[in-house]
């Protein structure tokens, strides 16, 4: 059971602080209302009292309460559910004294304005909901322990459009950077970037399980990393894109220079693929060439549609 103290706790957790990890974008504070059908963000939130109110349908309370009424969630399970977070406070370990990574390339301005504080704690506790189930057991195929090693999670916007989130993290696990990917077939935007949040080379926590002379594969996008790593591998992945960045290209460059590893890769099956394969030659020129079979756009591909396990 929990305390006084324990209680009080979270009802001093910042009200917006906790909205925004319901997935409400809460701007000067005010947001759309979550309880009815808003279209001129009526709820309106007093960062001094710590609450919420709906000035049309009448909704308020404090942090516990936005949670039990938002999730639907007894008293019990809503405290649960916000003391599974760390305290947002900016003096939490790991942030104030870490030590930089030898990977963590300086000078990134891009991620000097992603708070990763912000949204830290929607990975602490991953949830799926069942259109990221879906998608990630269904129709990719996925490992479970590769979806809970990945921190994967989801929410769903005040348009009832579900996302999943994608964290990025650096080898440290510090929180550098995430992505929204729309879990609607077709809908667009398909994917959507909190402010700053730079997506670079995905997967970095996997380079300290490695051991000497192990394989690292690299993968384009995070779902071929996620089929890669459900397929039993190793991988990272560097952003989808037609050109590698430099940045990409030098932190490959330093993680070749730092372990003892090989690389391998299976390019997409088309022009840039193989374009993007001899690019990463350049900086790992060991790469080895991995053919995907005819009929395979990519490995994600290949793994879900699994005319064989490829490896196993
Ligand atoms: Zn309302």
């Amino acid at each position: 059971m929990m305390d006084r103290l324990e209680l009080q706790k979270l009802r001093d957790l910042p009200i917006e602080g906790v909205a925004e990890r319901l997935g409400l974008q809460v701007t000067r504070h005010k947001a759309l209302c979550p309880f009815h059908d808003d279209h001129h963000a009526s709820l309106s939130f007093s960062v001094h009292r710590n609450t919420y109110r709906c000035f049309v349908c009448g909704a308020s309370g404090g942090p516990i309460d936005l949670v039990m009424k938002y999730l639907n969630k007894g008293f019990r399970d809503a405290c649960r559910w916000l003391s599974l977070s760390p305290d947002p406070s900016p003096s939490r370990e790991g942030c104030a004294g870490a030590t930089k990574s030898p990977l963590y390339l300086e000078g990134d301005r891009g991620r000097l304005s992603f708070d990763a504080s912000r949204y830290e704690r929607f990975f602490e506790r991953p949830w799926l909901n069942d259109e990221a189930r879906k998608f990630l057991f269904d129709e990719r195929r996925l490992d479970p322990r590769v979806v809970r090693w990945c921190r994967l999670t989801s929410w769903k916007d005040k348009q009832g459009v579900p996302w999943l989130q994608i964290p990025y993290y650096d080898r440290e696990g510090k929180l550098i950077g995430l992505q929204n990917r729309n879990l609607i077939k077709g809908a667009l935007p398909r994917f959507r970037f909190p402010q700053g949040a730079e997506c670079s080379i995905y997967n970095l926590p996997v380079l300290n399980l490695l051991k000497s002379g192990e394989t690292l594969w690299i993968t384009e996008g995070c779902s071929d990393c996620w089929a890669m790593l459900s397929a039993g591998h190793k991988a990272i992945a560097i952003p989808s894109a037609t050109l590698l960045k430099r940045k990409d290209a030098e932190q490959l460059s330093i993680i070749n220079c730092q372990l003892s590893i090989k690389f391998a890769m299976y390019p997409d099956s088309d022009v840039p693929g193989e374009r993007l394969f001899l690019q990463l030659r350049e900086v790992l020129p060991m790469l080895e060439h991995h053919q995907l079979p005819v009929g395979c756009k990519d490995f994600s591909d290949y793994y879900t549609t699994q005319r064989v396990r490829p490896f196993v």
